[in-house]
C-alpha cells in the first residue's frame, strides 16, 4: 500500500494524533500543562530519513506547545555503541534544523540511579536476582499461546537479593551467569512482562562509563526510568514500542516516580529503499554501496552528500501523516518536496552531460562573446551571469539526430532551434569519423537573434542548452536512481537484494559545465538546464569538479497524481 501524501505542513502547527493528545492533556492540566520530549537514539549507527520522522515529531511537539525537547542517546549497551556514531547523529540532529541546547542527556550518566532504583524494587519484592543462564530465562518464558514457568530463584528473600545484586554489581560473578528480573508475572499474556530482565552481567567498555560497571541495564529498564528523571511528559516512539507500553508504566508505577507518557506513532517506510540499520548494514558490507554517506542511501550522511536540503526534509515529514497504522510513502514524492525546494533555491547553469560538438561555420574563429542568461527565474533576486560563446559549442548527443524520428524536434539537419540565451542556430552538415560515427554538427547561426529572439518573430520549436567548447570546464557526473526496483506484488518474502537496481549509479567522466562552476563550493546546488539538480561533491579526491544528481526534473510524483485522478 502506498500512502497518499497528506495536506501540505501548515505555519500554525501540525495536526495529528499526536498533537490532540498532547492539547488534551495540556487542558487537563495533566503535568502542569508542561511538554518535554526526548528524540532517543542509540548510538549504534547512523541517521535515516525515519529517524527524521522521529527528530521533527519530537521536536515540533515541544515548539509548537511552548516546550522542551532533549536528545537523549540511548547508550545502554557498550557491545554495539560507539562515540564516533555520538558525534554524527549530533551533526545530522543539527544539520536537519534543531538544537536541544544544554539538554544533552545519556542513559549512561544514569547508570548510578537506575541501579538505586533498581535496589528500590529488590526492596519492595518486585525484583529478584535469577540465576538461570539467557538460554534457560528464554525457555521458561513460555510462548504467547503457552503460559511461563516461575524460576526456581523467584522467591528469594529480600535480603538475599539485595546482596547478590550489590555482589553481582561488585563485579564477583562471571558474565551470563545472573540477572536481576522483574517479578510481575510469569503467565502474563504480554510476554514481556512475565519476569524481565533489567540488569545483565557484562565485562565490557563502555564508551562513556569505561570499566566502572559490569552490569548494564536492558533497554525497557533504563528508557522509562530516564524519561522519568529527566522529566519528559510525552514519550514519543514507534509502533514496535506499543506492547512495551505496559512494562513501561509498571516500572514507573512500582517506584511512584514521574510518570511519562509513553504514544506510538507508525515509522517511516519509502518505497524503493530500506531503512533498518540492519539492511543497511548489509548493503555496505556485502558492497552494493560505498558507505553510510553513499548518496544511494536513505540515511542522513547519504541524503546530504546527495544534494538534499535539510528544508525539504522537514517540509517532507509535514506533509506525510502521523498515524496509528502502518504505510510506505511513495519516494517519488519525498523528490517531488524536494524539487520544489531546489527550484526555489537553485542557481541555473548550463552542463552537457554526453556532448557532441557543434561548429558554426559562419561565426568568425577567434571572436568571443559574453551572453547574458537569468540565473534563477523564480527568484529574479539571483540576478544575471555572462556565459561565454564562441564558434565551437558542445550540445547534448540526444538533442541531435541526424534522421529524426517522429516528435523529435530537436535539432537535425535543415532545422533551426534556439540555443538558450544566444542563438538561433541551423543544422547544415554532419562530419563523421572513419567508424561513420558523428564528431561534429555543422550549423550556421543567424546574428540577428542575439540572446534567443528573432526579430521577425520566427519560432523554433526545441531550446537546447550548451557550453562554449572553448571556454567549458571538463567535470564527472554521477547520475544516480533508485537503489531498489519497485516491489514485485505477487513477489512474497523475496530478499530485498534481489531489487537491487543495477543501474543505480552511472558515472559520466566526459561532461563539461559553464566555467563559472570553477570555483563552486563543495555541497553547493544547481540546476543543470533541463537536465536535474545537481550538488558538487563535497567529499571527492579528483581534482575536477563530481558533481551529484540529487533529482532529475521528471516529476513521477505528478503522473502519479494524474492517473490517480483519472482512474
Ligand atoms: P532501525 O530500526 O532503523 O535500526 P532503531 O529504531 O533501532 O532504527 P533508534 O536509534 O533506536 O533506531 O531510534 C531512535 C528513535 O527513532 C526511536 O524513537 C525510534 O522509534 C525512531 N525511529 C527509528 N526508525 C524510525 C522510522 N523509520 N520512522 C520513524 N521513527 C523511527
Ligand atoms: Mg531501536
Amino acid at each position: 500500500m502506498t500512502d497518499t501524501a497528506g495536506s501540505s505542513g501548515s505555519e500554525e502547527g501540525a495536526s495529528h494524533f499526536v498533537a490532540e493528545i498532547i492539547a488534551e492533556d495540556i487542558e487537563n492540566g495533566r503535568y502542569d500543562g508542561r511538554v518535554h520530549t526526548r528524540f532517543p537514539p542509540e548510538p549504534n549507527g547512523y541517521l535515516h530519513i525515519g529517524h527524521a520522522k522521529a527528530i521533527c515529531l519530537d521536536f515540533s511537539m515541544a515548539e509548537q506547545f511552548g516546550g522542551l525537547c532533549n536528545l537523549r542517546f540511548d547508550d545502554t549497551n557498550p557491545i554495539k555503541e560507539e562515540v564516533e556514531y555520538v558525534e554524527a547523529i549530533k551533526e545530522d540532529v543539527r544539520w536537519l534544523g534543531f538544537d536541544w541546547g544544554e539538554r544533552e542527556y545519556y542513559a549512561s550518566d544514569q547508570f548510578g540511579r537506575l541501579y538505586e532504583l533498581a535496589v528500590r524494587l529488590v526492596e519492595k519484592g518486585n525484583a529478584y536476582v535469577c540465576d538461570l543462564s539467557a538460554e534457560e530465562v528464554n525457555d521458561y518464558r513460555g510462548t504467547p499461546t503457552r503460559g511461563g514457568k516461575d524460576s526456581p530463584y523467584r522467591d528469594r528473600s529480600v535480603e538475599e537479593n539485595l546482596e547478590l545484586f550489590e555482589r553481582m554489581r561488585n563485579g564477583e560473578f562471571p558474565d551470563g551467569s545472573r540477572t536481576l528480573r522483574a517479578k510481575i508475572d510469569m503467565a502474563h499474556p504480554n510476554i514481556l512482562m512475565r519476569d524481565p530482565v533489567m540488569y545483565r552481567i557484562l565485562r565490557a567498555t563502555h564508551h562513556r562509563t569505561g570499566d566502572d560497571w559490569c552490569i548494564y541495564p536492558t533497554y525497557d529498564w533504563a528508557h522509562g526510568q530516564c524519561d522519568s528523571i529527566e522529566g519528559i511528559t510525552h514519550s514519543l516512539c514507534t509502533l514496535e514500542f506499543e506492547n512495551h507500553r505496559p512494562l513501561y508504566d509498571w516500572y514507573l508505577d512500582q517506584l511512584g516516580i514521574h510518570h511519562p507518557r509513553q504514544i506510538e506513532f507508525a515509522r517511516l517506510n519509502l518505497t524503493n529503499t530500506v531503512m533498518s540499520k540492519r539492511l543497511l548494514a548489509r548493503l555496505i558490507a556485502e558492497g552494493h554501496v560505498d558507505g553510510w554517506d553513499d548518496p544511494r542511501l536513505p540515511t542522513l550522511k547519504g541524503l546530504r552528500r546527495r544534494g538534499y536540503t535539510p528544508e525539504a526534509i522537514r517540509d517532507f515529514i509535514g506533509r506525510i501523516s502521523v498515524a496509528k497504522t502502518e504505510s510506505v510513502v511513495d519516494m517519488a514524492f519525498l523528490e517531488h518536496v524536494l524539487r520544489e525546494h531546489l527550484n526555489k533555491t537553485s542557481p541555473r547553469v548550463m552542463g552537457v552531460l554526453d556532448p557532441i560538438k557543434v561548429v558554426l561555420t559562419n561565426y568568425p574563429e577567434d571572436k568571443e562573446e559574453a551572453l547574458e542568461a537569468i540565473n534563477n527565474p523564480e527568484d529574479p533576486s539571483y540576478g544575471t551571469r555572462m556565459v561565454p560563446f564562441s564558434r565551437e559549442l558542445y550540445i547534448e548527443r540526444a538533442d541531435f539526430m541526424e534522421e529524426p524520428v517522429k516528435k523529435f524536434y530537436r535539432l537535425a539537419p535543415g532545422r533551426e532551434v534556439r540555443l538558450r540565451y544566444a542563438y538561433f542556430i541551423t543544422c547544415q552538415d554532419v562530419v563523421k569519423d572513419a567508424d561513420g560515427n558523428i564528431t561534429e554538427v555543422h550549423c550556421t547561426y543567424d546574428p540577428a537573434t542575439r540572446g534567443g529572439d528573432a526579430p521577425d518573430g520566427r519560432r523554433v520549436k526545441a531550446t537546447l542548452h550548451w557550453v562554449s567548447a572553448r571556454h567549458a570546464l571538463p567535470a564527472e557526473v554521477r547520475m544516480y536512481d533508485d537503489l531498489l526496483l519497485d516491489e514485485d506484488e505477487d513477489e512474497e518474502g523475496e530478499d530485498f537484494l534481489d531489487r537491487i537496481n543495477p543501474d543505480s549509479l552511472q558515472v559520466l567522466t566526459d561532461c563539461r559545465v559553464e566555467p563559472g562552476l570553477k570555483d563552486a563550493a563543495p555541497g553547493s546546488r544547481f540546476q543543470f538546464e533541463r537536465k536535474g539538480y545537481f550538488c558538487v561533491d563535497p567529499d571527492t579526491t579528483e581534482r575536477r569538479p563530481v558533481f551529484n544528481l540529487t533529482v532529475s526534473m521528471r516529476d513521477k510524483w505528478r503522473r502519479i497524481q494524474k492517473q490517480r485522478q483519472q482512474g
